[in-house]
């Protein structure tokens, strides 16, 4: 048998840490609870986990600067929990690169199903073997490295960033609508919030600059065009 999936819960609301940690239990993940930014880092440097619910308010650090610090060196999927419902929270958190979030007061199922989620994601991410590959004019996209070439250089790209761009290019010339892009992308099974597509598309689109395929189809969602018109250099 494998090991169960393995949790860290970085949250200082000692009432919060205690039911989320129990619910996750329950699921039957592994579950290790810290209280501040500087513990969830050395936690993160000892062992890293599957992954990491985050609360964006910590004493010590914000949320948003240890996503960003462990996104240097790790694709760890991480859920942020804010207190605010805020967009430009949500936005940020997922600018700094975390994959999903949830706003307090949240119902612990609703949590437990958004970890499933993402991990079932990521996992089934690490078993698409090598050569799954689309080159698209300059842009080459491969599924099993997960690696994003413009040309020679190599972008990089958020967990959930590379996902989007592989699900619209593995569907080339056909538009998909933001909904049906949460539901492949983040698995959930409802009509979400939609703007997390937005702002996944604009960082893609920021990262390759004219290299983006990403086409706006307004009032409907986005596509990949079937052919690049632009000619390859010579
Ligand atoms: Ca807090």
């Amino acid at each position: 048998m494998s090991q169960p999936a393995s949790i860290l819960v970085v949250e200082d609301e000692q009432s919060i840490a205690s039911f989320v940690s129990l619910y996750l239990k329950n699921a039957g993940y592994g579950v290790r609870a810290v209280g501040t930014g500087s513990q969830a880092l050395n936690a993160v440097a000892a062992e890293m986990p599957s992954l990491i619910v985050l609360d964006l308010n910590l004493p010590d650090m914000d949320g948003i600067e240890i996503c960003r610090r462990i996104r240097k060196n790790s694709d760890v999927p991480i859920i942020m929990l804010t207190a605010r419902d805020e967009d430009v929270d949500k936005i940020i958190g997922l600018e700094a690169g975390a994959d999903d979030y949830l706003t307090k007061p949240f119902n612990p199922r609703e949590l437990v199903a958004r970890v499933k989620s993402v991990l079932r994601r990521a996992t089934s991410d690490r078993r698409i073997d090598e050569g799954d590959e689309i080159r698209h004019g300059d842009l080459l996209i491969n599924s099993g490295r997960r690696e994003v070439l413009v040309g020679e250089d190599e972008i990089q790209l958020a967990p959930k960033e590379f996902d989007l761009l592989w699900e619209l290019l593995d569907h080339r010339g056909i538009v998909l609508t933001r909904d049906q892009l949460l539901e492949r992308v983040w698995g959930y099974t409802f009509a979400g919030d939609t703007r997390t597509v937005d702002v996944h598309v604009r960082q893609i689109r920021r990262k390759l600059g004219d290299a983006s395929p990403i086409v706006t189809v307004w009032g409907v969602g986005y596509k990949v065009a079937t052919e690049r018109t632009t000619a390859p250099a010579a």
